[in-house]
């Protein structure tokens, strides 16, 4: 598995990671998902991104559960503090939350959710509060456009603003324009969530067949290819989510697979960047 600096952290990690949003929360599927965290794991997806809003807390726990006999420091896990917790009380408190339901001590990377109502600012404090404390090692935020990016850096005076984590798929390719260019100058990773944009790049037909071109020359899949295609420079990741693990499997192989020069113009031709626009969420 491919791993690459982490933004300005100084922390190499895996360019594929796993998304926990939406894994089974009872019954069999359960211990599928689980399994199937653990195996990426195994295979070096050690970037582990989860947060309170998922299954209102029930899935930071199955997490914690899931990762239970890896050796901490190898991994990498990510909470995110809701929005409407995001006062500085507010976040310091969801993060006790969170760390009791993931079983740690710390986590390595705490995000505000999506931009709120509670002053920036107060929150960008507290997230550092928190790594002086040792509750995280790292903050960062999701769902920033280029602009409050910039901003909620601008807050941080004792670590660096790690990541911003945004919607980015072959079919939306909007944070190409400003946002990641913005963020690798500035040392901020940007982690692409639902990289494989809920299949809508396996429904275009000229797209999927490019795709499927690109897989076969590498021996891949069209899945393969698409992450490989998000994660292509440096400074990108993407965290797939799959409750199953042969998916995994499939992704984990993604982080092996490097596409050259006339991969990449093939891929990017059959899925446009389309026009700069607001930032695209889900
Ligand atoms: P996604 O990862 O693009 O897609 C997940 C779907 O793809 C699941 O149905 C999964 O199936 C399937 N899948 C995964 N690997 C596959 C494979 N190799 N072959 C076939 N199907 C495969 O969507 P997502 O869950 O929306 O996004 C990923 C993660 O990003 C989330 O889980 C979450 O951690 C994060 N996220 C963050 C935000 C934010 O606001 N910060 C928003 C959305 C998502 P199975 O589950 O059945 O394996």
């Amino acid at each position: 598995m491919k791993r690459r600096r982490f933004g300005a952290t100084g922390v190499d990690l895996p360019v594929v990671g796993q998304g926990t949003w939406n894994i089974p929360e009872r019954g069999a599927g359960v211990k599928e998902a689980q399994r199937a965290i653990r195996r990426g794991i195994e295979l070096g997806m050690v970037h582990l991104d989860t947060a309170e809003m998922y299954g209102a807390g029930r899935v930071e726990e199955l997490v914690g559960e899931a990762i239970r006999g890896f050796a901490r420091e190898r991994l990498f896990i990510v909470t995110k503090v809701l929005p409407s917790n995001a006062s500085y009380r507010g976040t310091l408190a969801a993060a006790e939350r969170s760390l009791e339901r993931l079983g740690c001590d710390y986590v390595d990377c705490y995000l505000l959710h999506w931009p709120g109502s509670h002053p920036l600012e107060e929150t960008m404090r507290a997230l550092e509060t928190l790594v002086e404390q040792g509750k995280t090692r790292f903050a960062g935020v999701s769902n920033f456009e280029t602009r409050e990016m910039i901003e909620a850096a601008s807050y941080l005076r004792k670590v660096p603003l790690a990541c911003n984590q945004v919607l980015y798929h072959l079919c939306e390719r909007g944070v190409e324009h400003s946002l990641i260019p913005s963020a690798r100058e500035r040392g901020i990773a940007v982690v692409a969530y639902t990289p494989f944009g809920r299949g809508s790049f396996l429904r275009s037909g000229s797209g999927r067949q490019a795709c499927e071109a690109v897989a076969r020359k590498h021996g891949a899949t069209v899945r393969q290819v698409a992450l490989a295609f998000l994660t292509r420079e440096s400074g990108l990741f993407a965290i797939p989510k799959a409750a199953r693990v042969e998916h995994v499997e499939e992704n984990a192989e993604a982080g092996e697979l490097e596409l050259d020069h006339d991969d990449i113009a093939q891929v990017d031709e059959a899925f446009p960047r389309g026009d700069p626009g607001p930032l695209a969420t889900l």
